[in-house]
């Protein structure tokens, strides 16, 4: 009785204790809970002042940017009356001295052959209409008698075209596909000596060179001699023109230059950039004042390139904005369609083209996507063409000489040389076929077509003169090619730190 007891005097002061630790914890619970109701509002107070503060300061800043912003436009305005004005007075040389720290040219006169690319910029509307085959241009028609008194002389020129650098390294580039390029190149040069090859990346030409022998080398340098491959451009790389620092425009093309002066013995005279996303005109001047006197350009917005096709002014003297003489004029050739593939290349419908692109032959790897294929030529085959590239005559009415150039991409980075495009062409050019009395092709260099200009323009073609940059580029629609004036910003500062540590 007496354990029973005190067992239940110890259950109920246990309960007790229970009891009251619970109650004091529900006290102390029920304090913070008050604390924090009672802090809350002061803590609210201060965040909402805070906001509050941000909120004017942004208030502040973004009225002060309006204001910035309408002086800004009220000077646009006020400066392009005048400019106008200027140029009604006295015509555009009044501009020039209306800009301060600005000296443009003074020789543009309105009505003379001369093109200001900014003021095409402000004529042209952008509109991107539907150009039907030539999806960004137009229907281009032709008689069939233009060239009864000057006949038309095709130069098909083979080239290929491969980044040092792009989905591959260039190592791996160079293993897989720049190597066996360079290979078939030599073997089928040297099998006929109709057959010609413009070469313009030095730095892979250089890694070639050092795995050939010295037979090789010699037949390389009987090819350059014979005028059956010609170095264009010449510099290390095919360069970018649009975020480059000029010095470094420069040091690869002396890197090249000096490359090919060395082993080959001669100096490149003419220009071949088909893949850098717009074109400067810093580059034609420092390719000038390397020696070359003409050069091929390629990516240029859709609309301008139209435009050129329409004015026939595709080849032109391309002088410096601040030059008031011809001194860094040099000839300048712009590829009218949308690329350098043969598709784009011998006229304006890329169906046909792709017809005459004879890597693409039935049971190969690479097909026409137009699905229209090429067919081998044969004896009774060639007899059907009326000109030894269809389309060629259609492109022809989009320039002021009968001669016209028809890049050829025998090879690229994609595939190897097997040496189709030669033999099928051959075909085409050697038909004696009398409808085709008015044209004559045959494959060239740049070399090759550029003097066969230079004759028709000493003999009366006028080549206009141009102005400006062909920036921001644009290939189909709103595709801007500006993004990357802006990505990689680290390696661009790291670019720019090694030039100047190197110079
Ligand atoms: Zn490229």
């Amino acid at each position: 009785m007496k354990k029973s007891r005190m067992l239940a005097v110890l259950g109920g002061g246990i309960f007790c204790v229970a009891v009251m630790s619970l109650y004091r914890m529900l006290e102390l619970m029920q304090g913070a809970e008050l604390k924090q109701h009672m802090d809350k509002p002061n803590g609210q107070d201060e965040d909402l002042s805070l906001l509050q503060q941000k909120i004017e300061r942004l208030e502040l800043l973004l009225s002060n940017n309006n204001r910035l912003v309408a002086t800004l436009r009220d000077t646009l305005i006020q400066r392009k009356a005048s400019w106008e004005t200027g140029r009604g007075a006295n015509g555009s040389s009044g501009s020039a001295r209306q800009l301060p720290g600005c000296r443009l040219a003074e020789e543009i006169k309105e009505g003379t052959d001369e093109v200001q690319l900014l003021d095409v910029y402000d004529l042209l509307p952008f509109d991107n209409p539907d150009g039907g085959a030539w999806k960004q241009g137009f229907d281009i028609r032709y008689q069939g008698n233009e060239w009864d008194e000057q006949p038309l002389e095709v130069f098909l020129v083979p080239h290929s075209h491969n980044d040092p650098g792009w989905l591959k390294t260039f190592d791996r580039y160079y293993e897989d596909q720049t190597k066996h390029i360079l290979d078939n190149m030599l073997i089928k040069l040297s099998e006929d000596s109709r057959r010609k090859m413009i070469w313009a990346e030095i730095s892979y030409f250089s890694k070639w060179w050092n795995g050939i022998n010295e037979q090789k080398r010699e037949a390389v340098k009987r090819l350059v001699g014979a005028g059956q491959l010609e170095i264009v451009t010449g510099g290390w790389v095919m360069a970018d023109e649009a975020n480059s620092h000029y010095f470094a425009m420069l040091d690869q093309l002396m890197e090249g230059h000096q490359w090919i002066q060395r082993h080959l013995g001669v100096k490149p005279i003419t220009g071949w950039a088909v893949d850098p996303f717009g074109h400067s005109p810093s580059m034609a001047y420092l390719l000038k004042g390397a020696g070359l006197s003409h050069m091929v350009i390629q990516r240029v917005h859709y609309a301008i390139k139209k435009h050129f096709s329409q004015q026939r002014t595709l080849e032109f003297l391309w002088r410096q904005s601040w030059d008031s003489s011809p001194r860094s004029d040099i000839t300048c050739h712009m590829m009218p369609f949308y690329s350098y593939d043969v598709p784009h290349t011998c006229g304006p419908n890329p169906a046909v083209c792709c017809q005459f692109d004879f890597h693409r032959l039935p049971g190969g790897r690479v097909f026409c996507p137009w699905r229209i294929p090429p067919q081998p030529i044969t004896e009774q085959n060639v007899q059907e063409s009326p000109s030894p590239i269809g389309p060629v005559p259609q492109k022809s009415r989009l320039f002021r000489s009968p001669v016209l150039m028809v890049p050829l991409e025998t090879t690229s980075a994609r595939r190897r040389a097997r040496g189709r495009q030669f033999t099928n062409y051959q075909k085409l050019f050697d038909c004696p076929t009398s409808t085709r009395s008015c044209v004559k092709a045959r494959f060239g260099t740049l070399s090759d077509y550029f003097s066969a200009l230079s004759r028709r323009v000493a003999a009366g073609t006028t080549l206009p003169t141009v102005r400006g940059d062909f920036f921001t580029y644009a290939d189909r629609d709103d595709h801007y090619w500006s993004g990357y004036f802006t990505s990689r910003p680290f390696y661009k500062r790291l670019d720019r730190m090694l030039e100047a540590t190197l110079r």
